[in-house]
């Protein structure tokens, strides 16, 4: 299968995709987490995304999709993959088409998991993340169980510098999903909408049931 997850950010995309990935054994891409290796390995790729990434701006098209296209040829995405944080424009979204196309594929579903500015800076301001296995916590909704440590590797856990206040809010201003590209699924009748505002085990229950009936119908 392959799944796509649309939404600003701060709305549990990327704990959801990693939930889900697991679940359907699917490879997770986020082009937000390959950046930030490339940004703390300082490779070409790091050195060139960075400057975007601190100011909440999105990464220019060419070098994303680049940077996707490498990574949905590592063996493990072959079979599916859950896509988090990608696609954030319609060039990207017709890039990714063409991509699966030329292995006589299509997205199976694009899950738009919405939720209102409030709620998204309360959010985003709480998180924390562990650097060395990708887990995310929150101060208040999910805290790890020992202070700053990560539940699963024990690994120190850091606050990304693009979840300060006033980058926040530039990012919700300039990367709610556009309405082109959300009309660009809709047309292909596989946007689904949910509402990720809820607690992360109903958001997933929704976004499973969603998928259910997808692979049901087809
Ligand atoms: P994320 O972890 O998805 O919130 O991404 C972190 C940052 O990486 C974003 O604020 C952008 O600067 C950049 N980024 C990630 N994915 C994309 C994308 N699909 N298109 C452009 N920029 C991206």
């Amino acid at each position: 299968m392959h799944l796509i997850l649309l939404g600003p950010p701060g709305t549990g995309k990327g704990t959801q995709a990693k939930l889900i990935a697991e679940k359907l054994n699917a490879a997770h891409i986020a082009t937000g987490d390959l950046f930030r290796e490339a940004v703390r390995q300082g490779t070409e790729l790091g050195k060139q995304v960075g400057a975007y990434m601190e100011r909440g701006e999105l990464v220019p098209d060419e070098l994303t999709i680049a940077t996707l296209l490498e990574r949905m040829r590592q063996p493990d995405a072959r079979e599916g993959a859950i896509f988090d944080g990608f696609p954030r424009t319609l060039q990207q979204a017709r890039a990714l088409d063409e991509a699966l196309a030329g292995h006589g594929m299509a997205a199976d579903l694009a899950l738009l998991i919405d939720a209102p500015d409030d709620e998204i800076v309360r959010r985003l301001s709480g998180r924390w993340l562990c650097p060395a296995c990708g887990r995310i916590f929150h101060e208040v909704s999910q805290p790890p169980k020992q202070e700053q440590l990560c539940d699963g590797c024990g690994g120190e856990l850091m606050q990304r510098d693009d979840d300060k206040p006033e980058v926040v809010r530039k990012r919700l201003e300039q990367q709610r999903p556009p309405e082109e590209l959300l009309a660009h699924y809709r047309k292909q009748g596989k946007l689904v909408e949910i509402d990720g505002a809820q607690e992360v085990e109903a958001v997933t229950r929704d976004l499973l049931a969603a998928i259910e009936k997808t692979t049901v119908v087809s």
